[in-house]
């Protein structure tokens, strides 16, 4: 923590790069649990619960989707939904007339073009109905293990923060970030920086005052730096080290266990 402003004005690519993988290190070592936070067994769980995600928590996506891969537990049986019964299982996850209507244009596209499966390229999943980039690199990151840049709220905020890009084109966003990084880090990246803008750097008033990046970033004071007032603008209970939390999931407690006691693995 350090309580004054990095200056990166006239920083050059390579002090840059070296900046931004500081700052990944960092946030590495901060949330070493980092993970996508939407429960899902396979591709099309994901698909689904990262269509169901706009405009709400994954917290909320969560307590939905259970319910919802009961029912309809694959493409085929999704595309066969009723729409009415639909919207009422996906209702709390809000705009649900929409994501109902996208759902099911999604699975049947999935059933008739894809023999019900979701595919593992970037083109293709950009064609199905209600997926852009952002969703189609969640899937390909965590369920495919093909490295991919997130791009959402957050992490088109921080990256504007550090300085990594001055785009808020999310596409932009994504190539500017990409360059400092190795490929193979991008989806851990995208972990860790939306798990920052989750807790500390908010978007309304980030804590700087308690920030582990603050002697790296060029925003700091942007937000409150008195580390006690900072402190109370925390969004989770400090998360237990790494062998605690490795302790806790080595005795069998679910990731959604964990999240419900406080540990940092909340929306
Ligand atoms: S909380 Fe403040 S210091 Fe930390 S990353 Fe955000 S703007 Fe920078």
């Amino acid at each position: 923590m350090a309580g004054r402003k990095a200056k990166v004005e006239e920083e050059a690519p390579l002090a840059l790069k070296r900046r931004a993988r500081k700052i990944n290190r960092i946030l590495s070592e901060t949330y070493p649990y980092a993970v996508a936070e939407l429960d899902f067994k396979n591709a099309f769980e994901l698909l689904v619960a990262t269509v169901l995600s706009a405009q709400t928590t994954d917290v909320r996506v969560n307590l939905t989707t259970p319910t919802l891969f009961e029912r309809y537990p694959d493409a085929q049986a999704l595309s066969e939904a009723d729409e009415t019964d639909l919207q009422e299982i996906i209702r709390p996850t809000g705009f649900y007339r929409a994501k109902a209507n996208s759902l099911l244009s999604l699975s049947r596209r999935l059933v008739d073009e894809f023999d019900g499966e979701v595919p593992a390229r970037l083109e293709d999943l950009v064609t199905l109905p209600g997926v852009g980039r952002k969703t189609a690199n969640v899937v390909l990151g965590n369920a495919f293990g093909v490295p991919g840049i997130t791009v959402d709220t957050h992490f088109g905020r921080l990256s504007r923060r550090f300085r990594w890009t001055t785009s808020e084109d999310p596409v932009k966003v994504e190539m500017d970030v990409a360059v400092l990084f190795e490929r193979r880090d991008w989806t851990m990246l995208s972990h860790r920086v939306i798990f920052h803008g989750r807790r500390i750097c908010h978007a309304k008033k980030p804590a700087c005052g308690v920030c582990p990046i603050a002697a790296l970033c060029p925003s700091y004071g942007d937000g409150e730096t008195d580390p006690m007032k900072a402190a109370k603008l925390l969004k989770y209970e400090l998360a237990p080290g790494r062998e605690e939390l490795l302790e806790l999931m080595r005795g069998g407690r679910t990731r959604a266990e964990l999240r419900e006691a406080g540990h940092g693995l909340g929306a």
